[in-house]
C-alpha cells in the first residue's frame, strides 16, 4: 500500500528528544522551542516567530491580536480548512467567502473589493499548496481600506512570494507543523508577525493571560495574571522533533520538490490528451512542494479514479475541502460574496497525490505507471 502521507522523520529525531528530556525542561519556551524560532528567524527573515500547539491556535491568537467586535467580517476564500474560518467565528465575526481562481485555487484577489463592506476588517489569504496568493495586491487592498491582513500559511512553511517567505508579509501569518505539513512536531504551528507592538500581548495570549515569558527572561521578578488568555505553547518535546526537521529545511524542500516535478514531468502525456489538469504555479510564486494535485474531468470521474487506484494499485488518492460556504456552519456564520463560479466546480475535480519525503522513486513510477495505465478517464 502507497499511503497518501507519511510524517517525515529524518533521523536526528531521537537523539533531540532525548537532549531535551535530558536537559529537564519538557514544557513550552525550553532549549529546543528556542532553537527552532531562532532558526526560522534566520531562514525566512520573519521579526518575531512564537511556536503555537497547532496552526489552529496560531490563527486563534492572530484573531485576537485583530481586536474583532461581534459583527465584524472577515474575508477568506471558502475553500479551505475549517481552522481558517473557526478562528474568526470564536470571535463572533461574520465570514465573507470569495471565489478562488481555477489555476492555483488560491482567493481571488479581483474578486475582494466587491467583498467590503464597512464591516470588513481582515483578509485572510490561504496560500493552497504552499502556492503564493497574489500579496502585492491584497496588501495594496488592505492598506486602502485600513484592513489586517492574516496569512494562513500552514501550508507554505519554506514557499515564497516575489522572495519574501510567506507568513511574513502580511500583519500575521501562521503555520503549521501538523504531521501532514512538509515540517512536522506532530500537532504544532507558529505565529509570525514583523511588528514589535504585538510582541507582549502574543505572548502573554499564550501563556494563560501571564507575564510569564517576560519572567523567563529575567524581565520582572514574579509573574502574574495580566489579561485574558489560553495554553498555546507546545512541549520542548515537539519542538525537539522539529529541529530535526528544521536542520534538513533544504533537504526536505528539495526533496519534495523532487517528487512535484517527477509528477509533472510524467503525468504531462495525461495533460497533453486532455484527460487531467496538472497544477500551475505563477511566476512570482516559490513553491514548497507541499501538494500535488491533478484535475478530472468532473466528480464522477475521481471518484472512480479513487476507487480503482486503491483496490487494483493499492495507492492512496485523497480529495478535499468541501467548500465551507455550503457546509451546515458555513451557512450559520458566512455568506458567499459573489458568484461561486469555481469554488466548487473546481473542489470536486481536485484529487491530491501521495506527496511525503520519504517517497521513494520506485513509488513515484509505481504511481505515475498506474495514472497513465487507467483508462477511464
Ligand atoms: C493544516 C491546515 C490548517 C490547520 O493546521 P493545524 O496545525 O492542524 O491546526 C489550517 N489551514 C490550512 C490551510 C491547513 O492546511
Amino acid at each position: 500500500m502507497i499511503h497518501f502521507n507519511r510524517a517525515p522523520f529524518v533521523g536526528t529525531e531521537l537523539d533531540y528528544i532525548r537532549q531535551a528530556i535530558e536537559y529537564g525542561k519538557l514544557c513550552g519556551d525550553g532549549l529546543f522551542t528556542k532553537k527552532c524560532s531562532e532558526l526560522m528567524k534566520e531562514r525566512l527573515g520573519t521579526r518575531h516567530i512564537l511556536l503555537t500547539t497547532s496552526c489552529t491556535h496560531a490563527l486563534e491568537m492572530a484573531a485576537f491580536l485583530c481586536d474583532l467586535q461581534p459583527g465584524d467580517e472577515v474575508i477568506m476564500p471558502s475553500y479551505t480548512f475549517v481552522s481558517t474560518a473557526d478562528a474568526f467565528v470564536l470571535q463572533g465575526a461574520k465570514i465573507v467567502f470569495v471565489d478562488v481562481h481555477p489555476e492555483t485555487m488560491n482567493i481571488d484577489e479581483t474578486k475582494i473589493e466587491a467583498a467590503i463592506t464597512d464591516r470588513t476588517r481582515v483578509i485572510v489569504p490561504v496560500h493552497y499548496a504552499g502556492v503564493a496568493c497574489e500579496m502585492d495586491t491584497i496588501m495594496d487592498i488592505a492598506r486602502r481600506h485600513h484592513l489586517k491582513v492574516v496569512e494562513d500559511a500552514a501550508q507554505g512553511v519554506n514557499a515564497w512570494y516575489k522572495g519574501r517567505a510567506l507568513g511574513t508579509i502580511g500583519d500575521f501569518g501562521c503555520f503549521s507543523f501538523h504531521e501532514t505539513k512538509n515540517y512536522t512536531m506532530g500537532e504544532g504551528g507558529a505565529l509570525l508577525f514583523q511588528d514589535d507592538a504585538y510582541l507582549e500581548r502574543a505572548e502573554i495570549l499564550r501563556e494563560k493571560g501571564t507575564n510569564r515569558s517576560k519572567f523567563f527572561r529575567g524581565q520582572i521578578d514574579k509573574y502574574t495574571w495580566v489579561n485574558y488568555g489560553s495554553s498555546y505553547l507546545p512541549s520542548d518535546i515537539n519542538a525537539a522533533y522539529l529541529y530535526a526537521q528544521l536542520e534538513a529545511f533544504d533537504a526536505i524542500n528539495e526533496k519534495r520538490c523532487w517528487n512535484y516535478a517527477y509528477y509533472q514531468t510524467h503525468l504531462e502525456p495525461l495533460e497533453k490528451r486532455g484527460l487531467i489538469e496538472q497544477p500551475y504555479i505563477p511566476e512570482y510564486a516559490t513553491h514548497n512542494g507541499h501538494m500535488y494535485y491533478v484535475k478530472t474531468k468532473d466528480l464522477e470521474t475521481r471518484t472512480r479514479l479513487i476507487q480503482w487506484l486503491l483496490k487494483e494499485r493499492q495507492i492512496q488518492c485523497v480529495f478535499h475541502y468541501i467548500p465551507l460556504h455550503s457546509s451546515p456552519a458555513g451557512l450559520r456564520y458566512g455568506r458567499f460574496s459573489g458568484e461561486d463560479v469555481y469554488t466548487t466546480k473546481e473542489s470536486e475535480r481536485l484529487l491530491r497525490l501521495p506527496m511525503y519525503y520519504g517517497l521513494t522513486e520506485e513509488q513515484l513510477k509505481y504511481i505515475t505507471d498506474s495514472f497513465l495505465a487507467y483508462t477511464g478517464y
